[in-house]
């Protein structure tokens, strides 16, 4: 049944007007001052015409400005949809037709990118703030209701064309809540927001903000150095990262330590090599492995504190709300077998924006198929081994390209590495290697380096050398990509 809730943030600002809420690298907002803020928004975009119900474009980069937006447009009881600023030209367009925006609002460096879309109405940033200053604060935002869609988010589209997620109030509340029942609450507890606020690991984090009363520290972009220096000076006790980051902000740390006060980094949104989570684990660094996507209005399954240490490897276990299956030829699995992960809970997402049959195949009595494989251990730890449609079968072994690729991101020569399945007339199918290299490297070398830790099944028959690989907008490896490289060579 669908319920009412507050306005967030209007309670937010009503419980703890004087809470820090978001601070940037020039300024900071309390919850009060950002629900007065966000009045002039709201008051601003009904003159231009945004009403509830519309589909909202929002084209922005990390800002104070984006938070506003973000929280006016779902005051306004309009459909915000949260666009990637680094997808191309011809994607923004083809998510902007399919998900039937009615305007967009973008900051002006983004406003070259969408100015084909004709029937679409574009707010630009820098006109907006100007007009903000003599505009009149509008006080009647609307309700939350539990079963009214909140945001549309597309997928990444690391398998196929993105798909637009309908995420509802409900889907975030529980999300939210789900979170803070595993990691806990503190009062002090701020938390450094420097993923993208379009993707759910950042927006997740903005509605955490409203619903807990805890202030976040925004970054524009990711910057290592700037990373650390927060988590060191700012009193960050939760940040969320993706395997990327965390790397390049241990090789940044070098010598020096976190502060205590730093109490988790959320790793997700991908694999984490094990090398990785040993280096933080010998470093005393709290690292927890996250498992989500934007189906599950972000995480689903998280590593508890206690289990941190001791289940190294392992994604946790669902969050409080939610329940997790393994699944293959339609069977439950036993422990330790590997299939598909299936997931359930109130922050499952009712569907895909105008795709009933994706609907259908992904989400059946209520259990979301994620097209993941992995397994559960006998004490009912979950370990995502990748993504099904790019499992290797190689004379009948399971291979999966994502622990190849940890390998080879583990030898210090080794930039970036992406493996696919290629035809092998003996084995059915074998792993083939992409890779980028910090320094020249013999493929003997790096048949050595496999040998002496992968099954010797596993180890790349072939090896190939790239200057990049292709990732998509959200920087995660595109095999499909790899795959057709390697279809297009062969038929040359
Ligand atoms: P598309 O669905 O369009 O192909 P996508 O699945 O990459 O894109 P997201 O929702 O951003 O889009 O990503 C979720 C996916 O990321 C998960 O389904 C899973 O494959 C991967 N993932 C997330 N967390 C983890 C993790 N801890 N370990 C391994 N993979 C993970
Ligand atoms: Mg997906």
């Amino acid at each position: 049944m669908d319920q009412l809730m507050p306005n967030w943030l209007r309670q937010r600002a009503e419980l703890t007007p004087d809470r820090l809420a978001v601070i940037t690298e020039n300024e900071q907002v309390t919850f009060k001052q950002l629900y007065i803020n966000v009045q002039k928004r709201v008051g601003l975009l009904s003159l231009y015409g945004v009403e509830k119900g519309q589909h909202i474009a929002i084209l922005m980069k990390n800002s104070m400005d984006m938070i506003e937006t973000i929280h006016a447009v779902l005051s306004l009881g309009a459909v915000a949809v949260m666009l990637n600023t680094r997808l191309t030209n011809q994607e923004l367009m083809w998510q902007l037709l399919d998900v039937e925006a009615f305007h967009v609002i973008c900051h002006d460096e983004f406003k070259h990118k969408i100015q084909d879309v004709h029937h679409v109405k574009i707010i630009v940033g820098e006109e907006v703030n100007q007009e903000l200053t003599h505009t009149t604060p509008k006080l009647h935002e609307v309700d939350y209701s539990t079963n009214q869609v909140a945001t549309i988010m597309y997928t990444s589209g690391t398998t196929g064309h993105p798909k637009g997620v309908l995420q509802t109030f409900e889907n975030h509340w529980s999300s939210a809540v789900g979170s803070a029942l595993n990691l806990g609450l503190q009062s002090n507890d701020r938390w450094l927001l420097a993923v993208p606020l379009f993707h759910i690991s950042g927006l997740s984090i903005l509605i955490r903000s409203v619903i807990y009363g805890m202030g976040i520290v925004l970054h524009e972009r990711f910057d290592a150095s700037k990373m650390n220096q927060a988590i060191i000076h700012n009193n960050v006790t939760i940040v969320s990262v993706v395997t990327t980051m965390l790397k390049q902000m241990l090789d940044n740390l070098d010598k020096q330590q976190y502060p205590s006060t730093l109490r988790c980094i959320l790793a997700g949104g991908g694999p984490v090599p094990k090398s990785i989570l040993e280096d933080c684990q010998s470093r005393n660094i709290p690292v927890y492995q996250t498992y989500g996507m934007t189906e599950t209005a972000s995480q689903v399954v998280t590593l508890t504190p206690e289990h941190s240490m001791s289940k190294i490897g392992s994604a946790g276990k669902p969050l409080f709300p939610c329940q997790i299956k393994i699944v293959k030829d339609g069977k439950e699995c036993s422990p330790n077998e590997e299939g598909e992960i299936l997931v359930k809970g109130p922050n499952i997402t009712k569907g895909y924006w105008k795709r009933e049959e994706a609907t259908n195949k992904a989400i059946q009595d209520g259990w979301l198929h994620t097209g993941d494989q992995g397994y559960k251990d006998d004490e009912g730890f979950l370990f995502v081994l990748d993504r099904r449609s790019d499992l290797i079968i190689s004379g009948g072994e399971n291979v999966y390209p994502a622990e190849i690729e940890a390998v080879l991101l583990s030898h210090p020569k080794i930039k970036d590495a992406g493996v696919v399945g290629v035809e092998d007339n003996k084995w059915g199918q074998s792993p083939h290697a992409f890779i980028v290299t910090r320094e020249d490297i013999s493929i003997f070398e790096l048949e050595q380096f496999c040998k002496s830790r992968l099954a010797s099944y596993k180890i790349p028959k072939n090896f190939s050398f790239l200057d990049e690989l292709p990732r998509n907008a959200a920087n995660k490896l595109l095999r499909r990509e790899l795959k057709g490289r390697m279809n297009k060579g062969m038929k040359q």
